[in-house]
Formats: structure tokens, sequence, C-alpha cells
């Protein structure tokens, strides 16, 4: 890279690097994760990767897409971890390029879990998460002062499509003032009866980014009891986030970004 005062590290032949691209915008994407996209042999990337920021990769890096596509089957995660494993036996630098970053949701875990047992050198260099970078591009922060010391990320299914029974929803909705929800519209209606049951306000203020700093950014602002009912309405895309709270409330006066 040009003109940097510190040396990154050499991608060596046989490691993989495990990268967050950021919620959409190519401009969130970290030096590491640039560095990597110029010098990678092998890019193996999910349907959440932005094509902006694919376009970065060295002219001679194969591209390989390990999500779903056209509503076809995704490939079984076991499956996508042992080909990174193979094309670094292979003895290629290969980038696993994930969006957002990739411990979060992203199965990232598992995959490098999978790298550790196979003793293949990697890498891991975080993303901004579509829960802090997507919420700030809708001029929603994650935190303040007069609104939240606490902040939770939730995923709104587990491995078998549903609602997770791994979140102890009463305690949460009792004990974290802003919420953020990942994977959540399919199941936000039931999320919001939730919430509200274990004692949240249905005025509390909500909102939905979808398709969080690309150029189809879209933003919804309702209540914990209509944003369902809006997000629908309104045919509200994947991926967006889910948001409850005080928070919300900031965009008002925040919203950096016209015409979301
Ligand atoms: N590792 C990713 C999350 C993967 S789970 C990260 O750190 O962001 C996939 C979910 O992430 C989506 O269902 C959606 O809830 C969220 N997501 C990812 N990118 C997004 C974007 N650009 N806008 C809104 N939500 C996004």
């Amino acid at each position: 890279m040009d003109r940097l005062p510190f040396a990154l590290p050499d991608f060596l032949p046989g490691h993989v690097w495990l990268v967050g691209a950021g919620p959409g915008d190519p401009g969130l994407l970290s030096l590491l994760a640039l560095h990597a996209l110029r010098h990678a042999d092998v890019i193996v990337y999910d349907a959440l990767v932005d094509p902006r920021v694919l376009a970065m990769a060295d002219a001679a890096a194969v591209h390989e897409f390990a999500g779903k596509r056209g509503g076809k089957p995704s490939p079984k995660q076991p499956d996508i971890s042992n080909r990174l494993v193979a094309l670094a036996k292979e003895g290629r630098r290969v980038l696993r390029l994930k969006g957002g970053d990739p411990f979060v949701f992203g199965r990232g875990a598992e995959e490098a879990l999978t790298l550790a047992r196979a003793a293949v050198p990697f890498r891991v260099v975080p993303g901004i998460t579509s829960g802090i970078g997507g919420l700030a591009y809708a001029g929603i922060p994650a935190t303040s002062r007069e609104t939240n010391s606490a902040i939770a990320f939730v995923t709104g299914h587990d491995a078998s499509g549903d609602v997770p029974d791994s979140v102890d929803w009463e305690n949460l909705a009792k004990a974290v003032p802003v919420l953020v929800f990942y994977m959540a519209l399919k199941h936000l209606d039931r999320i919001a009866l939730r919430l509200i049951a274990a004692g949240r306000r249905p005025d509390e203020p909500a909102a939905v980014v979808s398709r969080a700093s690309t150029p189809r950014q879209r933003v919804l602002v309702g209540t914990l009891g209509t944003i369902a009912e809006c997000a629908r309405r309104d045919a509200i895309e994947p991926p967006a986030l889910v948001v409850v709270g005080e928070v919300v409330r900031l965009r008002r006066d925040l919203n950096w970004l016209a015409g979301s």
C-alpha cells in the first residue's frame, strides 16, 4: 500500500485471512482488509459482501462464492470450512471475506476452529459490524449518555431458523435499554410481542435499517408496537437490522446521510 508509515503483515502462501468487509460502503474497509484484497490468490466470499468491495481485489484473484443465491440452498458450513483448509494446503493465499465482522453472527468462529484444528495458519481481521456501522449510517448512535449505558446484539433466529430460545427475553428486556437485532425481519412480530410481554413499552421508539451503508439504504422509524407492521407495509428487504430503544429518537437530528 502506498505511503503508509508502518508495515502491514505479509499475506503468506498457505495462510487464511478471515476478514470482515464491513456493512457495505467500501470506504469502511480496514487497511488490513484492503491489503488482503490486493494480495489474495483466492477470495471466498459471502452474499453480504458488497460487490464494490470485491471490485477492489487484484485482477488475478479467483473469486469463489460461498453463500445463498437465487433460492438455491447455501453450501453447508463444514463444506466451506473444509474448502478453506484445502485451498490453504494447496499453498494459496486465501481470503475469507465476510460481511460486517467475521466473529459477529457470521460463523467465523466455526471456520477459525476448523483452520486451527487443521493446523492452517490464519489471521482474523475484524470488520465494522452492521449493528454499529449500519446504525451510524442511519444517524442512530449505538450509545449516548442520556439514553443507555448498555447495548445488546441479538440474533433474531437461531440455527433452526426460529426465534432463539437461548435468549432470556425477560432479563434482556429489563436489563438492556438498547437492543440491536440481526436477522430479525422474519420474526419481527414475535420478537416485538416478546419484548412487550417482558415489560417494554409498545410506544418505545424502534427502527429498521435495511441495506445500511449501501446506495439502497432504507430506514423506517416507528415504535415497538408498530415496527413489524411498518416493515411489512413498506416491503423492507433484508439484510436489515432492527433497533429498539430511545437512541432511535436521535436520528431526527443526526440523520447525516440525506435521502435514506
Ligand atoms: N457478520 C455480520 C452479520 C452477519 S448475520 C456483521 O457483523 O454485520 C446477517 C445479518 O446482519 C443480516 O440479517 C442483517 O441483520 C445484518 N446485516 C449485515 N449487513 C447489513 C447491512 N448492510 N444492513 C443492514 N443489516 C445488515
